[in-house]
């Protein structure tokens, strides 16, 4: 098989409520969708959408102005050799691995259609069928925090991540206490300051909650911060944003600096290198999420196709947009959050989503 052509397409996915993080808010994201098409007429959806342009390096736009070199070079690649199709890219492009994870997704579900197959099967098959999830409570009053977390643990979720950083350290605090006196027994908290404080306001909050079971996310902008901060708490550090590729998620394992990781789908370059950095964190017994920064069904299939084959005792779940944004691609298929799990889609082989002809409108851009 070979890739005979590249489609480009867009959609607006607008936060339908409040997500407010440390140094951005998430406003109108554009999606990137990519459809290959290869020699036997088999169709392989890839998606990429970033929440905000201050989350991470990378921007929505840039990721398509990136395809204009990736798409050109793959073309040709056999799609179900993700290896030589990784190193295409790379070889042709440095970095940049959002637009390659949206084409490398496109061609794991590709290969999955070709083979008659799940996404998941090909990623070595499924230890759990339906993967915890967990909810995000954005910036907001310590009465806010606390009333979202219980409507969210009345909907039987169990895994709470608070966000907090980008204003005075007490009010955070305060937060912090609010939701601690309505948490569950059984349910998980996580602290996310998507790198919001410095070494000293981490550890103050850290002393300040010392008795609380929280663990503390991406609570500072630079691994040597988190080296430092490490040494000084004893809430568990788990690390998002500094985990950018396959080497610093080994460093920081074998640093002893990561009690958890939580890793973004496109930031680390796809379903292949995912692969590669879930079977070291299951080998390390290191617990890690398996998340995209944004985006519709298809990353969050690709992220709940990956999710399911982890070890559930080390798994810290696969985040999905959907609850904040409510937009869908396959009403019927598309992955759900259901009593706080995600079900995996059953449309079919692949990433097991279903869709019509022109669904996406026109192509913003087509290889061939
Ligand atoms: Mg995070």
């Amino acid at each position: 098989m070979a890739i005979t052509e590249i489609r480009i397409y867009t959609v607006e996915l607008a936060a339908k409520q409040l997500y407010n993080m440390s140094n951005s808010a998430v406003a109108t994201p554009t999606s990137t969708i990519i459809e290959v098409i290869d020699s036997s007429g088999h169709v392989g959806y890839g998606e990429v959408c970033l929440a905000s342009p201050q989350y991470q390096p990378a921007h929505n736009d840039g990721i398509r102005t990136s395809l204009e070199i990736l798409a050109p070079a793959v073309l040709g690649c056999d799609p179900e050799c993700e290896t030589v199709l990784n190193a295409t890219m790379n070889q042709a492009m440095d970095g940049h691995t959002e637009g390659k994870a949206a084409l490398d997704i496109a061609c794991w579900d590709l290969s999955g259609k070709i083979a008659n197959r799940s996404v998941v099967d090909l990623l070595g098959g499924a230890l759990q069928q339906d993967v915890a999830t967990y909810h995000v409570v954005g910036i907001g009053t310590p009465d806010y925090a606390a009333a979202e977390t219980e409507r969210l643990q009345n909907e039987g979720i169990t895994r709470i991540q608070l966000k907090a950083g980008g204003r005075p350290i007490h009010q955070d605090i305060a937060c912090i206490h609010a939701v601690s006196k309505v948490i569950q027994p059984g349910s998980d908290l996580a602290i996310d300051t998507n790198r919001g404080w410095t070494t000293a306001e981490a550890i103050h909050v850290s002393n300040a909650c010392a008795n609380i079971n929280l663990s503390l996310e991406q609570p500072c902008a630079t691994e040597n911060e988190l080296i430092q901060l490490k040494k000084q708490v004893n809430h568990p550090v788990i690390v998002d944003e500094n985990s950018t590729d396959i080497t610093a998620v080994a460093r920081m394992i074998s640093y002893g600096l990561a009690d958890g990781f939580g890793l973004k789908l496109t930031r680390l370059g796809g379903l292949t290198n995912m692969r590669a950095v879930r079977d070291l964190c299951m080998a390390t017994r290191t617990p890690m999420s398996t998340d995209d920064a944004w985006g519709g069904d298809i990353i969050a299939a690709a992220c709940v196709a990956l999710g399911a084959t982890l070890d559930p005792h080390f798994s810290r779940g696969a985040w999905i947009a959907h609850p904040y944004h409510q937009t869908h691609y396959d009403e019927e298929n598309g992955p759900r959050l259901k009593n706080g799990f995600v079900t995996l889609p059953q449309g079919g082989p692949g990433l097991g989503l279903v869709f019509e002809p022109g669904q996406f409108g026109e192509p913003v851009a087509v290889y061939h």
